[in-house]
């Protein structure tokens, strides 16, 4: 068994040159042969140069290695985290069908569901992602997925992913785990029961937060069915961002190791501190789901929510104090960024409604980065102490 470092260092070497990374093919079409001509008409345009929109070599260098990283037979590239969610959920429903998944998702994911799958006449049940029982009793005979994600935002719950993956057995339904906050280092959906799993590839993949992609990987029927969405909607990954994120997934391990000790060592100091009422981490003792977090690999990721004792506008007093820190939405890169979802993820909510879901006043999410450890502490230190 190969270990991920290796696999996320190893293996990009251009055959034909010796050159000891993955050329750039920035070719939107190649040459014609006798075997391409084969491909295209077997409908395996894919593996042949043919067109870019099906498959150039560098798109394909890193599909290959994300399905190594995840354990799975292929992986599929898109040229968003979005395009990648909508091929997994349109090549497994039609009008009629059903999908199991819960109301605590990604902002986009949800209005993709409420704006495009219900106008197609797919009915969304929503089931408490904490409870695989609740999730189980929400299956019916129509239903065609499920759909979850590994942790969730901004309140970092745990997916109990073999027993969601159980339910799903037992009723024949195929479940599909959004791992974007956990990356591939962190945690392997697909060897914990999971039949897809999907990234957005913008945040830890990509890991420096200049560009915008995304990946799902599964069985090589369930990539050749996502891979004619994808033909059909047209979100390519465009070459020169597959390059980026071969060059970026070298250090993949390297960065979630640092992720994963600074997330912690911050949650632990947050929790101390008398301005913060609450600490969302998997990673601590007081998580109503640490004991789930035996699923995590290396630790518990890079992603840290609190409430200060306090408003938002003091949420708000406290972003503005800190000099390490940058006030910016979006995750995963190597630099921390912080932003409350009051006025982002979740502005489109009620503070009553907020409230209902556990996001109450002064909620803060963190995207910690791998910066030294105590200057981030001493940078939230002074923010929280000058309140
Ligand atoms: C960012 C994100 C997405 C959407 O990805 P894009 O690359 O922005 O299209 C989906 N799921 C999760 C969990 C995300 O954080």
């Amino acid at each position: 068994m190969t270990g991920k470092g290796t696999i996320c260092v190893a293996g990009d070497a251009d055959r034909q040159t010796g050159a000891v990374n993955q050329p750039l093919h920035l070719s939107s079409t190649f040459r014609l042969t006798e075997g391409a001509y084969r491909a295209i008409a077997e409908g395996r345009g894919r593996e042949a140069s043919v067109y870019t929109r099906w498959g150039n070599p560098t798109v394909g260098a890193f599909e290959q290695k994300m399905a190594r990283l995840e354990g799975g037979e292929e992986a599929v590239a898109f040229s968003s985290g979005m395009a990648a969610i909508a091929a997994v959920m349109l090549s497994h429903l039609r009008p009629g069908d059903e999908l199991v998944t819960t109301r605590e998702l990604y902002g986009g994911t949800y209005s993709f569901l409420e704006k495009e799958l219900k106008r197609l006449d797919i009915r969304v049940r929503y089931a408490d992602c904490t409870s695989p029982r609740d999730i189980a009793s929400a299956i019916t005979p129509q239903t065609r997925l499920l759909f979850f994600e590994s942790l969730t935002n901004p309140l970092l719950r745990v997916l109990d992913v073999p027993a969601v993956a159980e339910a799903a057995r037992q009723h024949g339904v195929p479940l599909a785990v959004d791992a974007t906050f956990v990356s591939p280092v962190n945690q392997n959906p697909l060897s914990l029961g999971a039949d897809l799993v999907v990234h957005s590839a913008s945040k830890y993949l990509g890991g420096h937060s200049d560009l915008i992609a995304g990946v799902a990987a599964g069985t090589r029927d369930a990539c050749r069915e996502m891979w004619q969405r994808m033909t059909r909607h047209g979100g390519c990954m465009d070459p020169f961002q597959a390059w980026l994120l071969l060059r970026s997934l070298k250090t993949l391990h390297l960065r979630i190791q640092r992720h994963n000790q600074n997330a912690l060592a911050v949650a632990r100091f947050l929790e101390q501190h008398h301005r913060v009422a609450e600490v969302w981490y998997p990673g601590l003792e007081s998580h109503p789901q640490h004991h789930l977090a035996r699923h995590m690999l290396q630790g518990y990721g890079g992603m840290v929510t609190f409430r200060i004792d306090g408003t938002d506008r003091d949420g708000l007093a406290f972003m503005r104090r800190l000099r390490v820190a940058t006030e910016a939405t979006s995750l995963g890169g190597v630099e921390t960024l912080v932003s409350m979802p009051f006025n982002t993820s979740h502005s489109y909510l009620s503070p009553e409604e907020r409230e209902a879901i556990g996001i109450g006043p002064g909620t803060v999410r963190l995207s910690v980065g791998v910066e030294d450890v105590e200057d981030l502490l001493a940078d939230l230190r002074q923010a929280l102490d000058s309140l």
